[in-house]
């Protein structure tokens, strides 16, 4: 995602929380999930009604969402999206009043969900002061990096 990404792209590429949490999961595992219990570098399918995935042999979870700001959300994960989408646009000028607004979110969720990716845009180096703003592992909080928020 950058600032040249267009309503519509966003719309188009993240209109549901599975495409979301799609995302989510490539970000970490850019070269697929290698199974920890079978040692199997293969598919995982997500699980109905779960945030995860499991592998296609023993069925071992995994669990996209551990250790990154996402992890312990009740809001919708598009939502989140769109949060980091209009801040990257307007380098972090959204307010938590607006954000209550536009997802249609309590004021505390707006402003709890402003704050987390602030924090994180701050840590990315290249914010915001080139054009090309990644939402890569850096931005959601990656377990590797021990970046956990809360
Ligand atoms: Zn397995």
């Amino acid at each position: 995602m950058n600032d040249k990404f267009s309503l519509g792209e966003f719309l188009k590429k993240y209109s549901n929380d599975d495409k979301c949490l799609e995302e989510i999961k490539d970000l970490r595992w850019p070269k697929g999930i290698t199974c920890p219990e079978c040692g199997k570098k293969t598919k995982f399918y997500k699980v109905t009604g779960r945030k995860a995935y499991a592998c296609e042999f023993g069925g071992h979870q995994v669990f996209p969402l551990a250790g990154t700001i996402f992890e312990k959300t009740t809001t919708p994960l598009n939502l989140w999206f769109y949060a980091m989408f209009l801040m990257i646009k307007t380098r972090c000028g959204v307010s938590a009043k607006q954000l209550e607004r536009e997802l249609g979110v309590t004021y505390k969720t707006a402003w709890r969900i402003a704050k987390q990716i602030r924090i994180l845009m701050a840590d990315t180096d290249s914010l915001p002061l080139n054009g090309d703003v990644e939402v890569d592992e850096t931005f959601i909080g990656g377990k590797g990096k021990n970046r956990k928020r809360w």
